[in-house]
Formats: C-alpha cells, structure tokens, sequence
C-alpha cells in the first residue's frame, strides 16, 4: 500500500470516528439551544425557571444512554458502524431499533474524510479540510431535522474559512474576504427581493451565513456556481422527497453539498461548466 493511500484509510477511520461525535451533536446541539432559548425567555418574562430546562445538559452530560430504556451505552458499543452491526442495529438491553442514520453519518463521514484526504493529502488544507467537513456534515443533518442552521456552528466556520486563506489555502484572502461579504449579502438581497414579492419567507438567515462561509473558504468567484449547484441539488432533494409546498424549503444541506463538492471537485466541476457552455453556445 502507497503512503498516499495508507493516509486516506486513516483518515477514513478517523472520519468514522469524528462522525460518532457528530451524531451527538447533530442530536444535542438543537435541543441545547432550545434550552437556553426557554432560560431566557423565562428570565425576560420573570416566570419561575423549570427544572427540566436548568438540568446540565450539554454535549458530554448527561452520557450517552438509550432512548426508550435509559441503559447506559457502553464503550464497546460505541464503536462507528462496527457495534451498530454486532448489536444488529437494537439496544442491547430493551432492544428497541437504533436509527439506522447513526451509522450512516458515521460512513458519510468516512467516505468525506477520505475524499479531502485523496485530494489534498495530509496537509495544513487537508486538516482544514477535514474541519470543514465535519461542520458542513453536522450543520446539513442538523437543518434537515429542525430547519436551523445555528450560529455555533456558521459563524465560526466564517472565520476558519479565512484563516485557511490567510497564507496558503483554497484562494488568496481578498478573494476569501470577498466571499465571505458577497456570500451573505447575495441571498440577503434574494431573501428580500423574494419576501417584497411573495409576502413570504423564502430562506432563513442561518442560510446567508452559511454561504458567507462558504465564500470564505472558497472564494467570491466560486460563489455562482455554488449557488447553481444547490439550487440544482435542491430541486432535486424536494422532487425525491416530494416536500410539501408553501413550507420554507431547507437550503441549508444543499449549499453545503455544493460547497463541498467544489472543495474537493473544482477543476472537474470548471471543466464541467466550460464544457455545458461551449455545447450551449454561450461561450
Ligand atoms: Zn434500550
């Protein structure tokens, strides 16, 4: 086996790894901002604070337990994809199914983590890019399931988007601090040019972040094709899942497919566009 590859199979384990941890915070993080959200507004209001909502909960306490029966889960069976097959995908105690998606982000994750290490190798971008892998997965999950994309998770990717780009990187930094600017204010302006016209919400604002970290990871010129690309993914993802109309569509997890498919595919993807608008007569 080539040092190449033996560095893509380490970085798929350790993205399986990373991917078991990303579950809990896919699963946590909302219910932790809910929380706090509550705390608050109960102090505003100075209504007597709940139990329930003061009770330590975060993404290390309480441990991980089942659902249903409260068996604690143990070390061995926390093992990425390998316990969810030895337990046969239920509790080993009650025997109650396991979601079948804990697996499956853990094997997304693998396979992403191997990709950015197969295209960038084991490098000061290949690390970034293992972060910024980790973010866009937890963030995709996280929107499908509560339709938020939390500033935890957008605002600091902003800024670690132009720190990779601050010496070497994806693009050099005007370009990334461009992005990042014209990230945000494009679908900020859509947003209202849409609300003007509709009367309707068409995006959240966690979405404008997003893209503004996007842009600042890789740069303003990429900032078209991302969008073209999500909008592609999307039309797609709602004819599949045959999303109910007048509800606001989550954009979020297809800006953050086409962001990463540019990350690790953007000369293919240039090639791809060139190609199209040759064939169309555009260019
Ligand atoms: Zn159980």
């Amino acid at each position: 086996m080539s040092e190449n590859m033996l560095f893509v199979f380490i970085a798929a384990v350790l993205g399986l790894l990373i991917g078991s941890f990303l579950n809990v915070v896919i699963y946590r993080l909302p219910i932790m901002m809910e929380r706090a959200w509550r705390r608050e507004a109960r102090a505003l209001l100075a209504q007597a604070a709940d139990a329930a909502d003061e009770a330590v909960f975060n993404l290390m306490t309480p441990p991980s337990a089942c659902p249903q029966c409260k068996a604690p889960v143990k070390p061995w069976q926390n093992i990425p994809v390998i316990s969810y097959l030895l337990l046969r995908g239920r509790c080993h105690n009650c025997r109650t199914a396991i979601p079948w998606r804990y697996p499956a982000v853990e094997l997304l994750t693998g396979l992403a983590f191997a990709a950015v290490v197969w295209q960038w190798g084991w490098n000061t971008t290949g690390w970034f890019g293992l972060a910024f892998t980790a973010v866009l997965v937890a963030l995709t999950f996280i929107d499908m399931d509560t339709q938020l994309l939390p500033d935890q998770l957008t605002l600091p990717l902003v800024w670690l988007g132009l720190l990779f780009n601050l010496h070497t990187g994806f693009v050099p930094l005007p370009q990334a601090i461009w992005g990042a600017v014209l990230g945000y204010l494009s679908l900020w302006s859509l947003f209202w040019i849409f609300k003007l016209v509709t009367g309707k919400d068409g995006m959240g604002y966690g979405d404008f972040k997003l893209l503004a970290a996007l842009g600042a990871w890789l740069g303003a010129s990429t900032l078209p094709v991302i969008i073209l690309m999500a909008a592609l993914v999307g039309i797609v993802a709602s004819i599949v899942l045959k999303v109910a109309r007048g509800q606001p569509m989550a954009f979020g997890p297809a800006l953050a497919i086409a962001g990463w498919l540019v990350f690790v595919a953007n000369g293919p993807i240039q090639q791809a566009i060139h190609w199209w608008l040759g064939k169309s007569g555009l260019l």
